[in-house]
């Protein structure tokens, strides 16, 4: 799949623009057009309601972007956030120095008179069997030595630039849960073990940024830190190592609850050389991008690390009172972070078919109903019949009390209904003659509509009352076959 198509749909049908695209564009920087709000705004209404409305043992948070500058240097984000970076000398092009041997690369090839070749990743030349140590892009530059690059964005807080104003834009949303660790502790008597989440912007100046939303600088986050008390055991194992891999599977099932097929899912473990300064264990939820298998999210064993840190640094107390042992104990820390743009660039993948429909290419997005920008699209069938504009309008009045409902009569009935496939709206309603009848014939009109189901192309006629309750079953949890039994088939 190429992410050209995806890039694409996304700005022709009002998902994602770049960012000041009239003055050229901000690089790495998107915004979220009238279908990807809704998009994105489902990914984390599902996500709130899954793992902190529904569960007993979380509750939510919502901390300020800009915070004390010590939670930086207490969370060791000043000193080791770092990617390194090299440039070419060349083409002055940039990249990350861990990243080089995982790119495809550029070389001029002595033993074939300088002829040009791209290489595939990490391999040597087939004819010379040089490795590379130039430039990737270029293949003629030398690379400058890695320099390390603090990823986080500088600030300053106040109206006077001065070193002791210097604050900076959160390069993550966990530190706003660890500093306020004894707030919730205290407030929502909270007994271990319990999660805090929240959901909101991080910012990282990335090096590279690219692959359309992938990597972007100004990100979104889902974020849970679940606290868990490393003294206890469950099923055998410490508390934290259990914990851990309930998080593991339960996020892995939340991705495919909402459409991600299991294949293209897979864990993967960090080794030794990778993991974080503070992490016991990383388990990365990768997905099959159109740049090969990369992160989806990530799920940290993150120890005490982060608790003892700004305990340490603010002087204040930040450990749990275990009633059973009688001790304070520091937590541990479980972290399954979602990145919303990562989700969001999975789901559109996921749902994205093209398909031939009696000689035609049909474009459709079958995304999980929840996740759906439009639930229910209704389309006149023809827009100079006062009756049938009037009555179609009502009925998306109606609707729209309790669904994200649009009305169309910008095209033929064709055209819209594949418009609406595109955007992966799930049901279309149409009104037509037969619906409110000829007052000029004295016809009355049999007050039914036809109802599309956008997967299977099905057409049912169903009676306007019956729309409420109908939907209410289609986008809860019955299928399409089991809910339209009792009503006959429309024509397509
Ligand atoms: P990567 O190795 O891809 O840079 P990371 O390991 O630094 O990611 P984490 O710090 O674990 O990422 O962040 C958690 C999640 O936040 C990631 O799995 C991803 O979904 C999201 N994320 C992180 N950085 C970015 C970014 N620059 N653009 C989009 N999403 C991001």
């Amino acid at each position: 799949m190429n992410m050209d198509v995806i890039v694409s749909l996304c700005k022709r049908r009002g998902f994602i623009f770049q960012s000041s695209e009239i003055y050229g564009g901000t690089g790495s920087c998107w915004d979220y057009g009238p279908l990807g709000v809704e998009l994105k705004n489902n990914i984390k209404r599902a996500w709130w309601r899954d793992f902190v409305q529904q569960r007993d043992d979380m509750v939510g948070l919502d901390a300020s972007i800009l915070m004390h500058a010590m939670v930086w240097k207490a969370s060791g984000h000043v000193d080791h956030f770092t990617d390194p970076m090299v440039d070419c000398r060349e083409c002055k092009h940039r990249f990350r120095a861990d990243q080089i041997d995982e790119m495809p690369w550029t070389h001029f090839c002595a033993a074939t008179k300088g002829n040009k070749f791209t290489i595939p990743a990490g391999e040597p030349c087939g004819h010379c069997g040089a490795r590379r140590t130039l430039c990737p892009d270029c293949g003629k530059g030398d690379l400058t030595a890695p320099r390390q690059f603090n990823l986080m964005f500088k600030t300053f807080m106040g109206p006077v630039e001065e070193d002791a104003a210097v604050t900076y834009l959160r390069p993550e949303t966990a530190q706003g849960i660890f500093v306020n660790f004894d707030n919730v502790l205290q407030s929502m008597r909270k007994k271990l073990p319990f999660g805090i989440a929240q959901i909101g912007k991080a910012f990282r100046n990335e090096i590279t940024p690219g692959h359309f939303i992938f990597r972007v600088r100004e990100l979104e986050q889902m974020e849970v830190e679940y606290f868990v008390n490393p003294h206890e055991r469950v099923e055998g194992r410490p508390a934290d190592e259990h914990a851990h891999d309930r998080w593991i599977e339960a996020c892995l099932a939340w991705y495919i609850r909402y459409g991600i097929d299991a294949q293209h899912l897979k864990l993967h473990e960090h080794g030794r050389d990778e993991l974080s300064h503070y992490s016991k264990r990383t388990v990365d939820l990768l997905y099959d991008f159109p740049i090969g298998w990369s992160e989806l999210m990530g799920i940290a064993n993150r120890t005490d690390f982060d608790l003892k840190q700004h305990a340490q640094a603010s002087g204040k107390t930040l450990t749990y009172f275990d009633e059973e042992r009688k001790e304070h104990v520091v937590p541990y820390v479980i972290e399954p972070s979602f990145g919303v743009e990562r989700a969001f660039l999975a789901f559109m993948l996921d749902a994205y078919r093209e398909e031939e429909v009696r000689g035609d290419k049909r474009v459709v997005l079958r995304f999980q109903h929840e996740l759906a920008p439009t639930k229910i699209a209704v389309l006149p069938l023809l827009k100079k019949r006062p009756e049938i504009v009037a009555t179609a309008q009502g009925v998306r009045a109606t609707l729209a009390r309790d669904w994200s409902t649009v009305y169309d009569d910008t095209a033929g009935i064709g055209r819209l209904y594949r418009r609406q496939d595109e955007v992966g709206t799930p049901y279309c309603v149409t009104v037509d003659v037969q619906t409110v009848g000829d007052s000029a014939t004295g016809e009355s009109g049999d007050q039914c509509v036809t109802i599309r189901e956008r997967d299977s192309m099905e057409q049912v006629r169903v009676p306007i009352p019956e729309l409420p309750g109908l939907f209410r079953d289609l986008l809860g949890d019955r299928s399409w076959s089991d809910a339209v039994a009792r009503y006959p088939r429309a024509k397509p």
